[in-house]
């Protein structure tokens, strides 16, 4: 990544679905409870970019957990309110989440955490969403309001950081 100012944010304009299709998704696996992740089935071998119905694996390397997913078996995208988000392929609870006072935060996977942070913690972003009103659209234009006030900017980069600090290493 370029060395730019820190209060600076360039919009990457990522579809809104852009981390649902990533080829990892972490989860908590629905046998042991760790940190668990849904793969694609085939590394390497690049999807239809769309929430397609392609093969993805459930894998945990805690309990040994191998699941594939089965042909047919509906893919969803969860956006909630205060209840778990789940994966759009198994709908198992993903593993980077976390209540605030102001809402739930979420992310698919460290790469997301890590494009939100920056987005939270920028000031000064490249692309008001309230200027180039098709960006609302596409994932940041998208987040709620209140992950972009800045009075909330403390709370909602702690939920962030205690979210990384769940990740297994
Ligand atoms: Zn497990």
């Amino acid at each position: 990544m370029p060395m730019s100012s820190p209060a600076r944010f360039r919009d990457p304009g990522f579809w809104k679905h852009h981390f649902a299709i990533s080829d990892r998704i972490l989860v908590r696996c629905p046998k042991c409870e760790r940190q668990a992740e849904v793969v694609t089935a085939a590394r390497g071998a690049r999807e239809n970019p769309s929430l397609c119905d392609g093969p993805r694996r459930l894998v945990c390397r805690h309990c040994g957990l191998s699941r594939q997913r089965k042909k047919g078996h509906p893919v969803a995208v969860f956006l909630s309110g205060a209840q778990d988000v789940l994966d759009p392929y198994f709908h198992e609870p993903l593993w980077l989440q976390r209540s605030t006072r102001h809402g739930h935060l979420w992310a698919y996977n460290p790469e997301h955490l890590d494009l939100l942070r920056q987005y939270v913690q920028a000031t000064l972003r490249e692309h008001d969403p309230w200027y180039e009103p098709w960006r609302k659209m596409g994932l940041f234009g998208r987040l709620p309001s209140w992950i972009k006030h800045a009075k909330n900017r403390g709370e909602v980069l702690r939920g962030l950081d205690h979210m990384r600090a769940s990740l297994a290493t």
